[in-house]
């Protein structure tokens, strides 16, 4: 009988809950400095906006990351945009649109008063920025311009080219950086966390690697905040940067932290298709595309089979040949159906032998229509540094006219396929951001909070600013205010010394295995098995098969690894491998979440059970929950507590994208 857990939320009807948190934040008065450390582990959006917030508020930051300058961290692969309900269209947008709208593209498996929360702090975020100087995309008249983002009708989606992560990222930074000079926030840069220290049940520290000079050093402080994104790399090829990892979060659950709902893992309908097995790393086309661009395959399965020979070419094919099987399904959102929807549908034509280069597994993302109603330079405006990467990646030109047919003008279209993108699981928190370890918070993408089993485009920006910039710097005092009164803890504490023995003594294991195997090699086979067994469609049987193949992979892992060099100085290897040890940690839990949940919602499909058009089939009645899991150590499973969802707002229903 699985335990039951709840979040924490205030008690009282959900319009109370919502006016509570409002007067909480009138509670807190920004200039009362107090003298507390907190240690926040990231610099993406998430860290590098917590960590500024935090310090302004006076509060003593640590704030660490593993790249050589904050400005590196993955979020500024970040392209499309970011989501906010200023309504600047007029479009009938609104903080409850962007509401239902975020907790219905999560299929019902987010929690509802978290997503209320974020909608309401969406406006701020904007303003923050443009305050900050972040050059968002403008109107002629000077207005903040929008665009669209799948699961949505109305224009909400703020942008700043195909680059909206990394101008983001540069305005927090320069957040940050006004911190670090004031003396408020002490930088460590090139720092790994390898563990959190657990004192008297509280988190009270970290043990990091200087990645330069190899040497494990301790931090201690009041709080640890972690920010330190996904685990999509677990799959090996993903559209994440490729030291994206999910370490820092897999020592938390190891030390007793909760980890909710691990099987919502994103598969990105829009990415450059996989061309080879010597790829290390997958290109996304940021889904903004689908405003302008139209997918589709050829309607005869000849012309499939001419396009997979490549004795015929896609702008050869006349406009009644085209499926453009979206809006053929979802007249109502057409290409702008969300991600999960998108992925699948793409997968399906592709299954039945539909697909349109050498491998069969992709899709015409077509540009035609729209060059010839708006013109090329809008187009460019619009999308110009996702068309240069695309050629770049392919040496196709998607704005090079390749053929004319009955007067109308074809261009190159761009050909993409659903690829691993981000994962909605991560470290449980309740209504707080605080994890199931007092004192460790966790925020941005490494949490698992506010998108349910599906994530709205440009909503993750949306949720990693929201808690960092909004939240966090907030709920976290509910646990400082009482921590004024204990002094720091000295690091020469036992619970230090085991903690930098065991992170030590794991290096040793890892460099003395001396088998013939490299990190890669190993990685690449874990991501085969992932993608087949735990990927786009998973079944029962073939998450047990996947569970065996990985533990057999383990095994060679721990038997067969090659780590050269030693732990002294920079190991690039080491630090791969040290990676690759909590990978497979995070791909049995995915297969396990994905095993115990019999139903589909979202980026999670089991085969088994699906409606007769192929739609995800959820099962309210058993499974409205989210699945937390605890940690029972390595080769056992672990077990499962639910914490029940709790619907006050809005009606649960089945999703319709059609009508
Ligand atoms: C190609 C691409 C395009 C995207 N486009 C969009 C978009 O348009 N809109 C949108 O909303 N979302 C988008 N996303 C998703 C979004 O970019 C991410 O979800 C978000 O940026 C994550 O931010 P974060 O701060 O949580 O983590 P990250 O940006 O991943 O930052 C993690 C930080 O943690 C640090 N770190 C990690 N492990 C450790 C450790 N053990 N010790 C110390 N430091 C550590 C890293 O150094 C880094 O500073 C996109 C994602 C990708 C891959």
């Amino acid at each position: 009988m699985a335990k039951k857990i709840d979040s924490k939320i205030p008690a009282g009807p959900v319009p109370e809950k919502w006016k509570e948190y409002k007067a909480h934040q009138r509670l807190v008065n920004p200039k009362n400095k107090l003298k507390l450390d907190v240690i926040v582990v990231g610099t993406g959006l998430a860290g590098a906006s917590a960590a500024a917030s935090l310090a302004e508020m006076g509060f003593n930051v640590y704030n660490f990351c593993i790249q050589d300058s904050p400005r590196r961290a993955h979020s500024i692969a970040a392209q499309g945009g970011i989501n906010a309900a200023k309504c600047y269209q007029n479009d009938g947008d609104s903080i409850y649109r962007l509401f239902y709208d975020t907790v219905k593209g999560g299929d019902y498996r987010a929690r509802e008063a978290n997503v209320y929360r974020l909608a309401e702090v969406s406006n701020n975020i904007i303003d923050q920025c443009v305050a900050q100087g972040v050059p968002f995309a403008r109107e002629y008249g000077g207005m903040l311009a929008n665009r669209s983002f799948g699961g949505a009708q109305v224009s909400r989606t703020f942008y700043a080219k195909g680059q909206t992560g990394q101008q983001l990222l540069l305005g927090a930074y320069s957040s940050l950086s006004c911190q670090v000079k004031a003396g408020k926030v002490k930088l460590y840069t090139r720092y790994e966390m390898e563990d959190v220290v657990i004192v008297d049940g509280r988190a009270r520290g970290i043990i990091a690697k200087n990645l330069v000079t190899g040497k494990l050093e301790r931090f201690s402080a009041n709080a640890v905040v972690i920010a330190t994104g996904g685990y999509g790399n677990t799959y090996f090829l993903s559209t994440n940067a490729m030291g994206c990892n999910c370490t820092a979060a897999v020592q938390c659950y190891r030390k007793g932290a909760y980890f909710a709902n691990p099987s919502y893992v994103q598969i990105h309908p829009t990415c450059i298709p996989v061309h080879g097995d010597k790829q290390s790393k997958l290109t996304l086309m940021s889904e903004s595309l689908r405003n302008d661009g139209r997918i589709w395959v050829p309607k005869k399965i000849e012309d499939a089979k001419a396009l997979q020979a490549g004795t015929k070419q896609g702008w050869e094919i006349p406009e009644e040949d085209r499926d453009y099987y979206l809006e053929r399904r979802y007249p109502a959102f057409g290409n702008l159906v969300p991600r999960d929807v998108a992925s699948r549908a793409a997968k399906e034509r592709c299954d039945k032998g539909f697909g349109v280069n050498n491998t069969g597994l992709a899709v015409f993302l077509d540009f035609s229509e729209s060059i010839n109603r708006l013109g090329l330079d809008v187009i460019m405006q619009r999308y110009g540094n996702l068309f240069e990467m695309y050629e770049e990646i392919t040496d196709v030109f998607p704005g090079d006219v390749a053929n004319e047919i009955n007067g109308v003008k074809y261009y190159k279209p761009m050909m993409i396929y659903p690829a691993i993108h981000y994962t909605m699981g991560g470290i449980w928190v309740d209504y707080e951001l605080q994890t199931s370890i007092p004192g460790l918070f966790a925020i941005g993408e490494c949490n698992f909070s506010d998108h349910g089993a599906n994530r709205l485009g440009a909503s993750a920006l949306m949720q990693g600013l929201a808690d960092g910039y909004f939240v966090l710097p907030y709920t976290i005092q509910n646990y400082l205010a009482d921590q004024a009164v204990w002094p720091k803890v000295s690091t020469d504490l036992p619970e230090f010394d085991a903690a930098e023995k065991a992170v030590d003594a794991e290096m040793d294991r890892l460099l003395n295995i001396k088998g013939k195997r490299s990190v890669d090699s190993i990685h690449k086979e874990l991501g085969h098995i992932m993608w087949e067994y735990v990927g786009m469609g998973r079944t029962a049987e073939g998450l047990k098969t996947g569970l065996k193949k990985m533990h057999e992979l383990e095994k060679e892992f721990d038997e067969n690894l090659f780590v050269p060099g030693t732990k002294e100085g920079l190991n690039i290897e080491l630090d791969k491998a040290i990676h690759l040890r909590d990978f497979f940690t995070m791909g049995q839990l995915v297969a396990f979440d994905a095993l115990s949940r019999n139903e589909s919602c979202g980026g999670h499909f089991r085969e088994e059970y699906q409606t007769e058009e192929g739609e995800a089939k959820r099962d309210d009645e058993n499974y409205f929950y989210v699945g937390c899991w605890d940690y029972k150590g390595k080769g056992n499973e672990p077990e499962l507590i639910k914490e029940p969802l709790e619907y006050e707002a809005i009606k649960v229903q089945t999703r319709n994208y059609k009508n």
